[in-house]
């Protein structure tokens, strides 16, 4: 059986990178009927809390990323909180303290930064030297007077091939040497990830770790640790770093970094996921477009690139883009009340006159927006008598020499309308341009600046019908004078 992890710390929201670490092994659980487990490695006392958990379980939950075993579902290897297992990481210390493959290190924080110096002045790796590797009982036991807390390290054996066979990168061998004995157990008894990760992945009967590429380095450390203590090892995949587009470490400069500002801005949780899964991931056809269920038919590991994924925002824009448009109507209108309430557009309360006015605005913007808060972009259009001209170049439309021709019969026709709909209004604009004997340009241009004060917007046909003949009399008084 498949059974794979996400293990945040939950030291701040849920990122991109880590929601796209999730989907791929939530991807791999659904696709091979496995389990997915959601496992919280709060060791970090001090930067760990509930409110990031409950973040970043929110933000799964709202991608539709769902899982079988955590701390909200229970599962038979609870509990799912690192803070919360600690009998069983005293176990697998003592069992290696008593192998000989831990021991006690008294260094303190002056003498380690002091031993790094030294290495660094000689051109060396800074790593542990093993100062306190063979300590006999009477030296521990004098440092244990001091008042000393000693830390517990493992010892890393000496000139060995560390070879991690990763399911996107192939073998990549790191050298023991390079590693130096490393802490698995604090000062204050707080077992380190590394040690805990390992305890808790075979634990927990892992069998495929995927996650990020910045991990990489600590596998040689977690597969020395498997081996000591006789443990499974799992597979391991680990899936490149997100970049920006100038190639530099996503940071907000490229965009909003955690998941639930995208929600907060409107984005879809679909398109969300969309995204996500082409980070890094390239399905095998042209198709980009995937939803969570097609994700897991076509997903698999060696279609994971080993090259950095770029973040490119305008890629989301445009598929969320695509997902707005073929949402209905009315579910993008709920999503947009809240931002047009927040912006004092609406009431708080809406009744069901304003709630239908709602639909048509949204109706009217619907396929314009890459994201719903875009809405309050364009909302003004559909609010006030004045006009604003934008620019110079909707000043030198309204100044073309037929303008009063074309408002004048516009207004007459408009007039004689009994009912604006957005099909009436586009057989009447036609019929205006053949009336005229003028090219659309030359008459939709300037109607659509002296109403709207703009160059550019939605149809004139959706825009018309919302706006009502008395309004738009009015602007046409405002504007052309
Ligand atoms: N807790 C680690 C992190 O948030 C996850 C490590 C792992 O997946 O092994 O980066």
């Amino acid at each position: 059986e498949v059974r794979v992890r996400f293990a945040p710390s939950p030291t701040g929201p849920l990122h991109i990178g880590g929601a796209r670490s999730a989907l791929f092994n939530y991807l791999l659980a659904r696709k091979y009927n496995g389990k997915m487990i959601v496992r919280i490695e709060d060791t970090d006392l001090e930067r760990s809390s509930r409110e990031s958990e409950e973040n970043i379980l929110e933000a799964l939950r709202w991608l539709g990323i769902e899982w079988d075993e955590g701390i909200d579902k229970g599962g038979p290897h609870g509990p799912y909180r690192q803070s919360e297992r600690q009998d069983l990481y005293q176990k697998y210390v003592t069992r290696l303290l008593e192998q000989g493959q831990a021991y006690y290190c008294y260094c303190t924080e002056e003498e380690l930064a002091a031993q790094r110096e030294e290495l660094l002045a000689r051109g060396e790796m800074p790593r542990y030297m093993g100062e306190c590797r063979d300590l006999t009982p009477a030296e521990r036991e004098k440092l244990e007077k001091e008042g000393r807390k000693p830390a517990i390290r493992f010892r890393v054996p000496e000139n060995r091939k560390i070879i991690v066979d990763d399911l996107v990168r192939g073998e990549v061998v790191f050298e023991s040497n390079g590693i130096g004995d490393f802490i698995i157990v604090k000062s204050d008894g707080i077992p380190t990830y590394n040690f805990a990760v390992v305890v808790d992945d075979a634990e927990m009967n892992i069998t495929h770790v995927i996650r990020g590429e910045e991990h990489l380095s600590n596998t040689p450390r977690q597969l020395l640790l498997f081996e000591a203590l006789g443990l499974p090892v799992p597979r391991y995949a680990h899936i490149s770093l997100i970049l920006g587009k100038d190639r530099s470490k996503m940071s907000k400069r490229h965009g909003a970094t955690s998941v639930i500002q995208y929600k907060e801005k409107g984005y879809l949780p679909e398109a969300l996921v969309n995204f996500l899964a082409l980070l890094g991931w390239a399905p095998e056809g042209e198709e980009e477009i995937f939803d969570l269920s097609e994700l897991i038919e076509h997903f698999s590991l060696e279609r994971v690139a080993k090259n950095p994924a770029i973040f490119d925002l305008d890629k989301l824009n445009w598929l969320n883009g695509y997902y707005i448009r073929r949402s209905s109507v009315e579910r993008i209108t709920d999503l947009a009340i809240p931002f047009l309430q927040e912006k004092g557009y609406l009431p708080s309360e809406l009744s069901s006159e304003q709630y239908e006015w709602v639909k048509r605005v949204v109706g009217a913007l619907q396929s314009y927006l890459s994201y719903v808060g875009e809405i309050t972009d364009y909302i003004g259009l559909f609010f006030g008598e004045e006009v604003n001209l934008e620019d110079e170049e909707a000043r030198k439309i309204l100044q073309e020499e037929q303008v009063p021709r074309v408002i004048e019969h516009f207004r007459k026709k408009l007039a004689e309308q009994k009912e604006l709909t957005p099909e009436r209004v586009k057989r009447m604009l036609k019929e205006l341009t053949k009336e005229l004997k003028l090219g659309g340009r030359k008459v939709f241009m300037p109607i659509r600046v002296a109403l709207t004060g703009k160059t550019k917007g939605p149809e004139l046909h959706d825009i018309i019908p919302i706006l009502g003949v008395e309004l738009i009399q009015k602007r046409l008084d405002n504007s052309i004078k």
